[in-house]
């Protein structure tokens, strides 16, 4: 008998399928990114989202009391890749809130009631990326990986470390240089990560450890947003959303774009629950970009790329790529989350905006700093990359796309002390800057005292520096 879940080429002109036990970082016909796909007819899938009300109020944390706890979990039904509920590594993540923002509403000119953030700040390690590691490490466990990687502009290595720790496995995270806030590079080095500081940004560091999971001599396990089961654990936030507004879709998501795993997870989560008649409405969705790193809008807003059944222009995307790099290009924001110039889940985004009737945005550092400071004084704080929902709101409102008698849900992605920083320099003018080389200064004393490696972007010297 074949599976019930098999993971799938996103690719509708190729289609090929792959077992579900299989690590892969793409497809191996085409190359084009996998989804993680389910034979919904021989799963037991709720009739209604009213199935899963109330099971968060769980009585104990025996194993499946600890199911039902996690944010995540709790809706395990609508993402069974799994093959027993033994294999789940979860610590409790997806507790987070969905408040009404009144005050903040009527900051910036909405109605009242009609605005609401999603805190995904309040999981454990200060992220929404917990809501996929969760998935991932659970996918990496049914596998029997234990040497997990990612390279991260420091939410996914502060996500990946924190989960490495409480499996044993061994963790590594890639870091550019100097771009990382230090909260989210304290907690790589407390939780154990072994951190490679590569110099070179992001999209370096991504093109890096591709290369080093796709030998299998490596054994190394990718936990990058590639990854198609940590988009399944992000599906989750809409349920939440959706769970919180007593199961009524709101009118508007507007969500950050970075990798753009966040969005394309939206999307695949509306996606199946509308095929599976589990919901009547799809809200809008709206991602916003950072304006020094704002390739989903140009691609989108500015060169009209569309989804087009999976046949998008791959020639608009390659030529503004080959672009950047002959101009050397290199993306700048504050929101160092979004720092990203070639989002590895574009496609997956083109089919989101495409299932969502979807609007892409840009926002300045200066808009996102004005927004951030805004959420904190009259909702609680975020850390810049979030707030680009709510300045990208501000921007669709002044463009009469969403009106202010609208719903609309902001998810805010990250906690406002991930980038004291930030913060700081905004009220005082002090910029305390993030440390751009961290070569440590002496010899540090602790007994687990696990200083970052510095490395050049260069494989041997990288595979040494794993291996050592
Ligand atoms: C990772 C991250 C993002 C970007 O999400 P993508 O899925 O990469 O688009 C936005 N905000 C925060 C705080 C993040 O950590
Ligand atoms: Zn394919």
């Amino acid at each position: 008998m074949s599976e019930t879940a098999f993971q799938k080429c996103t690719n509708p002109a190729c289609g090929a399928t792959f077992g579900i036990d299989e690590v892969l970082t793409g497809c191996t016909k085409c190359r084009s990114l996998l989804d993680i796909s389910y034979d919904w007819n021989r799963l037991p899938v709720p009739r209604s989202l009213a199935f899963f009300e109330h099971r968060w109020m769980t009585k104990g944390m025996n194993a499946s009391g600890a199911l039902d706890f996690s944010g995540v979990w709790r809706f395990r039904e609508l993402m069974p890749f799994f093959r027993s509920e033994a294999d789940i590594v979860t610590i409790g993540e997806g507790r987070t809130l969905l408040q009404t923002a009144d005050l903040l509403a009527k900051q910036i000119g909405m109605k009242q009631g009609n605005l609401a953030l999603q805190y995904e700040g309040l999981n454990p390690s200060g992220s929404f990326k917990d809501n996929g590691m969760t998935a991932a490490f659970t996918h990496a466990r049914m596998v029997g990986a234990t040497k997990v990687a990612c390279a991260s502009t420091g939410n996914t290595s502060a996500s990946l470390a924190m989960y490495a720790s409480l499996t044993g496995f061994k963790g590594l995270v890639f870091i550019g240089s100097g771009k990382i806030s230090i909260g989210k590079l304290s907690q790589a080095l407390d939780y154990g990560g072994l951190t490679l500081q590569i110099q070179g940004d992001f999209d370096d560091c991504l093109r890096r450890i591709r290369q080093i999971a796709a030998d299998p001599k490596n054994g190394i396990y990718l936990m990058n947003s590639v990854n198609p089961f940590r988009l399944e654990g992000q599906k989750s936030i809409m349920l939440r959303v959706l769970e919180a507004r007593g199961w009524e879709a709101p009118d508007w998501i507007v969500v950050p774009g970075g990798n753009l795993g966040n969005c394309s997870a939206f999307g695949k989560a509306f996606m199946e629950m509308k095929e599976l008649g589990l919901i009547k409405r799809i809200p809008r969705l709206a991602i916003i970009n950072a304006s020094g790193a704002n390739t989903l809008n140009e691609l989108v807003s500015c060169r009209g790329v569309k989804w087009n059944g999976g046949n998008f222009d791959q020639k608009t995307i390659g030529g503004l790529y080959a672009a950047m790099d002959e101009s050397g290009y290199k993306p700048h924001t504050i929101a160092s989350a979004i720092e990203i110039s070639r989002p590895v889940n574009l496609p997956k985004a083109l089919r989101a905006l495409d299932v969502m009737n979807g609007v892409v945005r840009e926002v300045t550092d200066e808009e996102i700093l004005e927004a951030r400071a805004k959420v904190a004084r009259w909702g609680f704080g975020c850390e810049p990359a979030s707030a680009a929902t709510v300045a990208g709101l501000q921007k669709l409102m002044a463009e009469q796309i969403i009106s202010p008698s609208e719903s609309v849900v902001c998810i805010l992605t990250g906690h406002e002390l991930k980038d004291p920083n930030a913060t700081v320099k905004y009220h005082t003018g002090i910029d305390m800057k993030a440390a751009q080389d961290l070569a440590p200064r002496e010899v540090p004393h602790g007994t687990l005292s696990n200083p970052p490696i510095q490395v050049a972007d260069d494989l041997d010297a990288i595979l040494k520096a794993i291996n050592a």
